[in-house]
């Protein structure tokens, strides 16, 4: 007998659990149907990849919970020739959603480790316009500057000034924002001629946007 604790979540409930918590956007679930999630979690989490919540990876980082994925991508609006920036590569899932929606993916993450098994990942996939770049992501990527969308998947204090200048005119960027071990909420700045327009959203958990390339692989 199986207990409801251990029964496994496939696909379609993940989908259908998705539409039950307000995620719309035809486009953004769909894109939440073909990445493969069982592939950018631990093996021995690959069973359970499809559970609603933010699971452990390497370097001490985490997998973000499915459901913020979605809301975070929805609230970027993405088309399809949009050039987007991630900061916090992480296991590579929210990069992989994002190259699914958008014309090219940047994405950063300090930890070498975590950045070369990403790039193993969507190579596997197939998934060709996503370049994953070692470093600090508070300095954001100018060298493929201007971005039409910027998400950042790790909690600032504060808007990192480097991505709002990297930000094109128009273009939007959704951060959480918040305290280390405080209550985060997320946060979308779209630039406009007159300055950033701030609204406010959902109370989050993420870990955090740290300081520097990590010393430590
Ligand atoms: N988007 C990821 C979730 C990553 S968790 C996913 O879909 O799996 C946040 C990631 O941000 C961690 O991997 C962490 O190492 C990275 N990070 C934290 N501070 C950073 C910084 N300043 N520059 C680049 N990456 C950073």
């Amino acid at each position: 007998m199986t207990s409801v604790a251990d029964r496994r979540i496939g696909p379609m409930e993940f989908l259908l659990g998705l539409r039950r918590r307000g995620i719309a956007d035809p486009a953004v679930l769909r894109a939440m149907e073909e990445v493969p999630r069982e592939n950018f979690v631990r093996a021995d989490d690959a069973a359970v990849a499809y559970a609603d919540h933010a699971m452990p990876i390497d370097c001490g980082q985490t997998i973000s919970q499915p459901y913020v994925v979605a809301y975070m991508t929805e609230r970027l609006s993405l088309a399809p020739e949009h050039k987007v920036l991630e900061i916090g590569t992480g296991s590579g899932y929210q990069a992989a959603v994002l190259s699914r929606l958008a014309a090219r993916v940047v994405t950063i993450e300090r930890y070498r480790t975590l950045a070369e098994q990403a790039r193993a990942r969507f190579a596997a996939l197939g998934y060709d316009n996503i370049a994953v770049v070692i470093g600090d992501g508070r300095a954001g990527v100018p060298e493929e500057a201007p971005y039409d969308r910027i998400i950042v998947t790790a909690a600032a204090e504060s808007i990192p000034r480097a991505l709002v200048d990297q930000l094109a005119d128009g273009g939007v960027m959704v951060l959480p924002l918040g305290p280390q071990d405080g209550a985060q909420i997320i946060v979308r700045l779209t630039k406009t001629p007159s300055g950033l327009f701030r609204e406010n959203f959902i109370g989050v958990r993420f870990v955090p946007l740290l300081p520097g390339k990590a010393r430590e692989l």
